[in-house]
């Protein structure tokens, strides 16, 4: 491919650049099938068809120009801006992952220093943060699956860099859900297999931490997995050769309240034996549960969720009682208080909520006895907490225009009407 040159465009190439505008996919993949189109040419500002593509936040353009070879990581443009920080600004998961996939770098900076993540940030797109900042490249596990130096064997036998992976890439950080990964693949389910995967996951956290653009966050998220690994293996020496004694104590609910304890003090604990002490992030979450009672709110399960993936623990949405997992849809039909997303942990998590189940029926019965209304106002209640959802993300919305057309500070216009009791209004 030749050298390009800023706004050194032919006819086709300026043709595809306003298809692109228009969000013609389409005429795109013809145009680039028929003409002779550089992938990666310049506009005058430097942006190449992929940069315009994703900001416009149109993944299917996306995916056409990747597929013809578009350079995920060009970077010509007047600010440094990359594919990445476009997607990231533009608030779309699916485009952001899209770039990362395809090999973007995360720690390429902008022209005033800033990195695709922070970039998103500054703009309040929060889950293309979290997918950013939970984003591992394959390649950097694969490495281990190679003999380093001197060594005879590779620290990670070859067979456990995909199942491995996969639990890295997992945002849903309930141990018990790690627990079920590993029991899911049988070559995991072996303590000398774990036992290096433990030691790889520790390297990657050392990693972290060592790197220049030093990752907290990813670190605390190698960190407590290796925790969970070391577990599972502690329990394989013990002979509970399926996980179940493990999966068990992690959901076995204490006499009182059903709260898992057991559960509670191993994240607690996994928090910190968090290895560098002197990281901000490890003091922010332990002085957050330092205080705090066991079995009272925040858990340390909650700290850690909301600091590892940016998401807020929201008190009506439909985890599963068993491996946290959003989107259960199956109710325990006695007490129909707790949720599931499979039959599979419903049945694990019997043996302990069948102690709770009998109580949690009478408060429903009691409900609808005594004050029907209540259970009315829990449903608008939750209606409220929708619509106020919604409206907030369209502010969201609407502020990245703002920001777009005025270079302001978003925060202002992200604040938070939740406290309001009337429905909200839009104001225009
Ligand atoms: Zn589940
Ligand atoms: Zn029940």
């Amino acid at each position: 491919m030749s050298e390009t040159q800023k706004g050194d465009l032919t006819d086709s190439e300026r043709r595809i650049l306003q298809v692109i505008s228009a969000g013609d996919v389409q005429e795109a993949a013809e145009l680039l099938a028929n003409n002779n189109i550089r992938i990666n040419c310049l506009d005058e500002h430097g942006m190449t068809p992929l940069m315009h593509a994703a900001y416009k936040g149109d993944s299917e353009m996306c995916r056409l120009l990747l597929q013809h070879g578009a350079d995920v990581n060009c970077n010509q443009h007047e600010f440094g801006y990359t594919a990445l920080m476009f997607a990231g600004l533009s608030g779309k998961t699916d485009i952001t992952s899209m770039m990362l996939d395809a090999g973007a770098e995360t720690d390429q900076v902008n022209s005033v220093g800033r990195t695709a993540a922070q970039m998103a940030a500054f703009v309040g797109q929060h889950d293309c943060v979290t997918v950013i900042n939970n984003f591992f490249s394959p390649a950097r596990l694969e490495y281990f699956t190679r003999p380093q130096g001197l060594e005879r064997e590779p620290k990670l036998p070859p067979r456990l860099a995909g199942p491995l992976h996969k639990i890295i890439m997992t945002t849903n950080l309930n141990p018990v859900k790690i627990v079920l990964l590993v029991r899911e693949n049988p070559v995991l389910v072996d303590a000398g297999a774990l036992q290096r995967c433990s030691q790889v996951m520790d390297l990657l956290c050392e990693q972290c931490v060592k790197q220049q653009d030093m990752n907290e966050v990813l670190a605390m998220k190698m960190h407590y997995i290796s925790c969970v690994l070391q577990k599972c293996v502690s329990f394989l020496h013990r002979r509970d050769d399926k996980l179940d004694t493990l999966v068990k104590s992690l959901l076995r609910g204490r006499d009182s309240d059903g709260f898992p304890q057991y559960q509670e003090k191993f994240i607690r604990d996994c928090i910190r034996k968090f290895p560098y002490c002197e990281a901000t992030l490890l003091q922010q979450l332990v002085s957050s549960f330092a205080a705090v009672e066991i079995g009272n709110d925040p858990t340390a399960f909650s700290v850690l969720n909301q600091a590892l993936t940016g998401q807020m623990a929201l008190v009506d949405a439909d985890y599963c009682a068993t491996c946290g997992e959003r989107g259960a849809d199956k109710k325990c039909s006695l007490c129909k208080a707790v949720l599931y997303c499979s039959l599979v942990c419903q049945k694990l998590h019997w043996f302990t909520h069948k102690r709770m189940c009998g109580s949690l029926q009478e408060q429903d019965a009691d409900l609808e006895e005594d004050t029907p209304t209540l259970k009315q106002l829990k449903d608008d209640e939750s209606d409220l907490v929708m619509e106020t959802a919604s409206f907030l993300q369209e502010l969201c919305l609407r502020a990245e225009e703002k920001v777009a057309a005025a270079g302001g500070c978003p925060v202002e216009l992200l604040t938070c009407p939740s406290n309001s009791t009337q429905r909200p209004t839009c104001r225009d």
